[in-house]
């Protein structure tokens, strides 16, 4: 399946003056974000070709022109490779992936786990049977496995904020399994507008809880900028603390840089994991976020926004040197999961 329709995350940088119309696009799927996928064997993967990521990321995280679409050559992507990122330590956290398993939704499964898709996309797969994507940008992140880019099941969607980089395939996912969406206000209003059906939207705002069979999805602060894709109002971007229904925690930070009050989350939710965001450039790095694990009291860490472009430069590795003592940060490479 592809990120097409109303659900990509389309368009092109509003504000980028750096911008030009060269004709080119993506034919099959006009509307994905991406003006090239970085392909993995050109040029030895991320960082090789920073003018060009760039150029992709911009796409990504700023406003968008309503209703522009770009046509041209075809999109062109070989499987990634999953040892692509850079500065990272052999000893990696790798389990079995989940994307084409057949769970039936009530089935027993025995853990919660929490597998990363590359970026700041998640899915977690609860003890209770549920399927859960957080930021499901799955099509046009050059970070996502192969085999984890067209769900066979979806049954709750919790998007952070509105950059495409974020929202991803969220339209098309919540159409195709008829997915129960967890957006801040604005945000589900754009979604709602855009495709999700209406009936399937829950649109908390910072400090509110919604269930969803026994999940619950937290809306916390998160100090970020935001848009919806195609570039209108989206509301405040957001963080996530998801509590499953056998009391598993885990605090999705979505993109923002450390803020002191970092330590009421810790205090409040007391998560069992916290997803950091360490690339740097466009969110904290590993600095920041040595800081915010202090706050958040967190002794498991699992990183991302990082290494998806050669601008996020930030690696487990450092946040392994600044973080406090007895933190463990979970190294894990895109498809690879933690148990909770
Ligand atoms: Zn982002």
């Amino acid at each position: 399946m592809t990120a097409g329709g109303r659900g990509g995350a389309g368009g092109r940088a509003e504000q980028d003056e750096r911008e030009r119309d060269d004709g080119r696009g993506r034919a099959n799927n006009p509307s994905l974000p991406l003006e090239h996928i970085p392909d993995p064997d050109e040029g030895g993967g991320c960082g090789a070709d920073d003018g060009e990521e760039d150029e992709v990321i911009r796409d990504l995280v700023q406003p968008h022109h309503v209703g522009e679409q770009r046509a041209g050559r075809e999109g062109h992507r070989k499987q990634p490779r999953s040892h692509l990122l850079k500065g990272s330590p052999p000893r990696r956290t790798v389990l079995p992936r989940y994307a084409r398993s057949t769970y039936a939704k009530g089935d027993d499964v025995a853990e919660t786990t929490l597998t990363w898709l590359g970026h700041a996309s998640f899915r977690m797969d609860t003890a209770g049977g549920q399927r859960i994507y957080i930021d499901p940008f799955l099509n046009g992140n050059p970070k996502c496995p192969e085999g984890e880019q067209t769900p066979e099941r979806v049954d709750v969607i919790a998007v952070t904020h509105g950059h495409g980089d974020h929202v991803g395939d969220t339209v098309d996912l919540a159409q195709k399994h008829g997915a129960t969406v967890v957006a801040l206000v604005e945000l589900a209003g754009w979604l709602g507008k855009n495709g999700v059906d209406e009936g399937k939207l829950l649109n908390p705002n910072k400090g509110g809880t919604v269930d969803v069979d026994g999940t619950k999805f937290t809306l916390t602060n998160a100090f970020h900028s935001g848009s919806a894709p195609d570039g209108s109002y989206a509301g405040e971007p957001s963080g996530i603390v998801v509590t499953t229904s056998d009391g598993k925690k885990v605090y999705f930070a979505g993109d923002t840089c450390v803020f002191g009050d970092m330590q009421l989350i810790g205090r409040i939710y007391e998560p069992d994991v916290a997803v950091l965001p360490i690339g740097d450039h466009f969110t904290m790095g590993p600095k920041e976020a040595a800081v915010a694990i202090e706050l958040l009291g967190v002794k498991r860490i699992v990183p991302c926004h990082w290494g998806t472009f050669g601008l996020l430069t930030g690696t487990p590795g450092e946040l392994k040197q600044l973080a406090p003592s007895g933190v463990t940060i979970e190294d894990v490479e895109p498809g690879g999961s933690v148990t909770l």
